[in-house]
């Protein structure tokens, strides 16, 4: 049995991994047979994580987080979790390949997904004018006309951003009254830079190397035309990754999963969440690593309690081959 299993290879993952690898924990991280690294794998250039002023490619940042967290003894599986058994002390983890995997505790920091318009030209031009992140990409749309899909606060606050570096916004919305919140329109409203297409959806995304436009259906009555543009940011929601575990940990009216106050302790003793799947709000890769390292601070509070209260079901001190682990370094 481990002390600790890691479920996710993001930001969050990586840096509970190294940060359980250096308590001596030697975690096991579940890093996903096909999406390894998390949403990071799809940006380009990383300006805002701090200690890379000249700015870092996300894959490259993902690389490396990687390579640290392999480095204190974290060791990497490229499986998914296809089933999660957490109820008593023994956690088990069984994976797409058929293996099971047991743990004392459980980090689970499996992200979340922008939801996707569904259209081809998306993925394809995915990097290429199509972004699903103005704080990410939005530098690169310098004096470009550029459009945002949706309706809702993201909508609202990505379009405002983006005015800071676009000559014109955009903002397509598949109705003709938004959902966002009365503020984040007005402020939108009040932009000269922001334009407002209504009842309009998009049918197609437009160019070969770059985004050169999008085809745009009315709602209403169907008809469509063309629209220039050279950048198309989607923020029409964003899913946490929480299929797992629905009917096994609290969930929040946000659909995360619901942690105590500041802690990434879950309902269920002994499973920690971190990353996106908590959190509903901030969504950074900053934000997601300290997550992660909340969790795995937790983890190691766990575990050294068991340890310390004897508990025979989860003895970590005979978990084969592994070392015990350090006592609690934190206040
Ligand atoms: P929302 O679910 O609130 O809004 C999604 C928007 O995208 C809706 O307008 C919806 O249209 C539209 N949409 C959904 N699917 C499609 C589609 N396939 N094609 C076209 N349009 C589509 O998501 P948000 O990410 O905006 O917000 C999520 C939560 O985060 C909210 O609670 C929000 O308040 C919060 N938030 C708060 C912020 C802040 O306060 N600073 C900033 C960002 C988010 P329709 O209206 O027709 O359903």
């Amino acid at each position: 049995m481990r002390h600790v299993i890691i479920i996710g290879s993001g930001p969050a993952g990586f840096t509970a991994a190294t940060y359980a690898a250096r308590a001596n924990l030697s975690p096991l991280v579940v890093a996903s047979s096909v999406e390894v690294g998390g949403e990071l794998m799809n940006t380009t250039e990383v300006e805002n994580f701090p200690g890379f002023p000249e700015a870092i490619q996300g894959p490259e940042l993902m690389a490396k987080m990687q390579e640290q967290a392999e480095k204190f003894g974290a060791e990497i599986l490229y499986d998914d979790v296809v089933e999660l058994s957490i109820d008593g002390p023994v956690k088990k983890v069984k994976l797409g390949s058929g293996a099971e995997h047991e743990a004392a505790a459980i980090i689970y920091a499996t992200g979340s997904a922008y939801r996707k318009l569904g259209l081809p030209g998306e993925e394809r031009l995915s990097g290429h004018g199509v972004s699903w992140c103005a704080t990410c990409d939005g530098f690169f749309f310098r004096d470009r006309v550029i459009a945002v899909v949706g309706g809702g606060d993201s909508a609202m606050e990505e379009a405002t951003f983006l005015t800071r570096f676009a000559s014109k916004v955009y903002v397509i919305h598949r109705k003709d009254t938004l959902r966002a919140s009365k503020i984040m329109q007005e402020r939108a409203f009040a932009n000269p830079k922001i334009e407002f297409i209504w009842n309009a959806e998009v049918a197609d995304i437009l160019g070969d190397e770059a985004v050169s436009g999008v085809i745009l259906r009315d709602t209403t009555d169907g008809t469509t035309r063309e629209l220039p543009l050279e950048g198309l940011f989607v923020a029409i929601g964003n899913d946490p990754r929480t299929h797992l575990v629905h009917d096994k940990l609290e969930l929040t009216t946000e659909g995360t999963i619901w942690v105590d106050g500041r802690s990434s302790r879950t309902s269920v003793p002994g499973v920690f969440a971190a990353g996106d799947v908590i959190d509903p709000t901030y969504r950074q890769a900053a934000t997601a690593a300290g997550s992660g390292t909340v969790a795995a601070l937790d983890a190691e509070h766990y575990l050294a309690a068991l340890d310390d209260a004897g508990a025979p079901e989860a003895d970590v001190a005979q978990i084969d081959g592994l070392p015990e682990a350090d006592p609690v370094s934190v206040g």
